[in-house]
This record gives structure tokens, sequence and C-alpha cells, in this order.
């Protein structure tokens, strides 16, 4: 039985009212003692010491949206670099979207994936299956087949599910299936053709503008339709001052409903599109300063639930094309902690506490598995990271088959250190503490 032992780290678990100097010895793949930090038990050697002095040891971060392009687009991404990238941006789980070729909407599917991530042993992969069969928007799939087969939660991300027929019949089984629904809010007959966000960002760089409302028109259709039903729906990488307002009514109102939203989306505007180009070109597009705003109280106040990355990797050569011939989506699992330490903790606006429960304890509650948690018996899921390193990420060496981030060359304060899962040592930075060696 390999044991591990993680000393001297500030152990923070929101879950667990954690937040102190401990030492974290995990056997078997499970955490078997907590003690304060230097105070290991006697007669609990370890086979390998991670020194984590100076580091935070948070539950391990669970990325609820990713798209990991295989099958069907390994030019961009396979599950193995995908993973790669994961386990190095600090995630100990994700959850693939079902858009690959062919889409994820049959139980064999769903199986393969989640036997291919076990193969290839980094992080933990949770899948997201189709609500309609190809995501078409005509006919649902079998969602208690793909759930039985280990899909945690639904969606046709890429667009939202095409009519509030379906999306009413597909919240009936969901809900008894206790699976979210997740939401790609979008009114394609007001946001076709679009290519960045409506306003004089789009009419400087003369292309046809993707207005607020194509989200919001979506939303609302999805809230009534939530509270109808009582089931769960879950929005995601919500983009507007608007949304905002209308989760945080829903919810108010006793609607089950819960959010996230992306780095992008809390760092950027509308206006890095003169900058980047078609590396800053998503879908939802980047809003404006209002709606960033918006966006930073939500996180802070507990309206917006968790940071998810919509890590949306495409190969340099598609990314090449002009600005509204490129494919939407920009890289994002190796830059996220470093943002979100950057540009919400570092300035104040939430704590590290409130930081683990948007990237990890929220997470795992709203697909409902084991995770957020820094437990005796529990899983030694762990992300280790060093608050204030400094570091500047370059993309070129990204982990990702992909080079699509606006993020190349910025500086952040915030650096993951270690990813452990189920008590082995997924990622080590080549600058955080060396393992210390062996004590027997
Ligand atoms: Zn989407
Ligand atoms: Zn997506």
């Amino acid at each position: 039985m390999p044991t591990l032992l993680i000393q001297n780290g500030r152990v923070i678990s929101p879950a667990d009212a954690l937040d102190a100097p401990l030492d974290v010895l995990v056997e078997d793949g499970v955490i078997r003692s907590l003690a304060p930090a230097g105070q290991t038990p006697a007669g609990a050697p370890a086979d390998e010491v991670i020194d984590a002095r100076g580091l935070v040891v948070s539950p391990g971060f669970i990325d609820i949206h990713v798209h990991l392009r295989e099958p069907g687009g390994e030019v961009s991404e396979t599950l193995e670099t995908g993973l790669a990238a994961a386990v190095a941006g600090g995630f100990t789980a994700v959850c693939p979207m079902p858009n690959t070729r062919p889409v994820m909407d049959r139980p064999e599917s769903v199986r393969w994936q989640i036997e291919r991530a076990r193969e290839i042993g980094l992080a933990r992969v949770y899948p997201i299956a189709a609500v309609t069969l190809g995501s078409e928007g005509e006919a649902l799939a079998d969602l208690p087949s793909l759930a039985a087969a280990g899909a945690v939660a639904f969606s046709d991300d890429g667009k939202p599910v095409k009519t509030a027929g379906l999306v009413r019949a597909a919240l009936e089984i969901t809900r008894g299936l206790g699976a979210p629904l997740i939401e790609h809010c979008e009114d394609s007959s007001l946001s076709a053709g679009g290519v960045v966000n409506a306003g004089p960002v789009a009419d400087q760089l003369g292309v046809k503008g993707i207005p607020r409302s194509s989200e919001e028109v979506c939303l609302a259709r999805d809230l009534v339709l939530a509270a109808e039903t009582g089931a769960h729906l879950h929005v995601a990488h919500l983009s507007t001052a608007r949304s905002v307002e209308m989760v945080r009514a829903a919810r108010a109102g006793g609607v089950q409903v819960t959010a996230e939203v992306t780095p992008h989306h809390f760092t950027l505007t509308d206006e890095a599109l003169l900058r980047y180009g078609t590396s800053a070109q998503m879908n939802p597009p980047l809003r404006t300063e209002r709606d960033v705003e918006a966006i930073l109280g939500a996180l802070a106040d507990g309206t917006i639930d968790a940071i998810a990355t919509d890590h949306a990797p495409h190969a340099p050569e598609l990314k090449a094309r002009p600005l509204g011939d490129a494919p939407f989506g920009v890289m994002g699992l190796e830059t996220a902690f470093g943002l979100a330490m950057t540009y919400l903790v570092h300035t104040g606006r939430i704590s590290l506490a409130g930081l683990i429960r948007l990237l990890s304890v929220n997470p795992a509650s709203i697909i409902r598995r084991p995770g957020g948690r820094i437990q005796l018996g529990g899983p030694a899921d762990l992300t280790l990271f060093d608050p204030n390193c400094e570091r500047t990420y370059s993309v070129a060496e990204s982990r990702s088959r992909s080079r699509n981030s606006p993020f190349d060359g910025w500086k952040l304060k915030g650096a993951v250190a270690a990813t452990v899962i189920a008590g082995r040592v997924a990622y080590r930075s080549a600058s955080a503490p060396r393992e210390t060696g062996h004590t027997r």
C-alpha cells in the first residue's frame, strides 16, 4: 500500500471548516490522517514525501466544462493531451462536453471515454452526455441509459437544446436521475452570423454582432421550465449582467439553478478582439466592462457557483482563418487558476476559501460526485498551489495540442505546484519543491 505524506502545507477545505497547517498522510488513495504540521504520528512513514511549506493544500479542482475533442477532433486535442493540460492546471477531474464526432449520445461512448481516461491515468473524467440524439434537437437521447453508463450531466453544448418542448421533456427525466441539465444559452435567430459582442467593437471590425439578448432570451425560457419542473438547471458560461440578475432572481424564487463563468469572461472584454484576434473569439463572446463587473460581483456574492474553463482547443491552422471563419473557443485549463488568483483573490474580491468553493466544492456538488472535501477516509484528490508565485504563461509550453490562448505572455500571480489524484502525484511543477526523499 503506497503512502504519501504532504508536510507543512496550509490545508484549506471550506466544506470541512479547515484552515490550518497540517500534515496529510495518504494511504492507498485515501486520506488516513490529518495531524498538526510537524507532528505526523509515529509509525506512519511514507514512501513519498512532499514538503508543502509555503503551499496551500486544497481539495482537488474540478472543471465541469471542457472540450477534449476525441473522437473526431484529434488534430486539436486528444483525451491524453487534454488530461495532461488538466493536471498541469491543478484539475483532478474534468467533465468533457459531448460535442465530439460522433456526438456522445450512446452509453457505449460514455463507457469508452471513462475506460480510456482510466488507461491514461491522469485526471478523472466525468462525462457529460448529449440531451438529444446527435445534439440535433430532434429526439431525446436515452438519458437513463447514459446516466447508468456514467454520464454525470446532460448538455447539447455548442448550442442550446433546440425547443422548449425538448427542454421540458429532458428536465422531467433528469429530475428523476438527479443530474443537471446544462444549457448553452443562445437563441440562434438573434445570434446567427454573429462573430463578437454586438457593439462598437463589432462595428469597428466590420462583423456582425451577437447581442446579449441571444443569451438572455434562451436563459429566460430555461428558467421558466426549471421552475415548472422543479429540476436542476445549470447555466454554462454565463456572460451578461442581465443573466446574472435573472439567475439571482430565479434562485431567490426557489428555482433550482446553478451557474458557471469562465476565466475569460471575468478578465477580458470585447476590446480584446482588437488585440488578440481569433484567440479572443469565443461563444458566448466577450462582453463589456459592465458585464465583467456584474460577473465579478456575482462571483463574490455566491450567485455564480463555479468557475469552469470551457477549454476549447482548436488547432493553429483552424484559428489562422480570418475572424468569422475561425472556430469559436479558447483554451483554459492551464490558465484558469492563475487568472482566478490574480484577478479575484489578489484583488481582494474573494478569499482563498471562496476560490476553493468555486473551483472544487461547488463543482463537485453540481455534478453530485465525491470531491471538494479533505476528510479522513475520503479520496486523496488534492491540488497544491503557491498563492504568491509569479509566473509568465507561455502557450508554447502548453500540454494541450492547440495554442489558441489570449493569455500568452500574461504574468499571473498564483501557481499550481502539484496535483494529486487518489494519492498519486499526477503533476508536479518543475519549480515546485522537490520530493524530500524517503523516510524509510
Ligand atoms: Zn457552450
Ligand atoms: Zn463549451
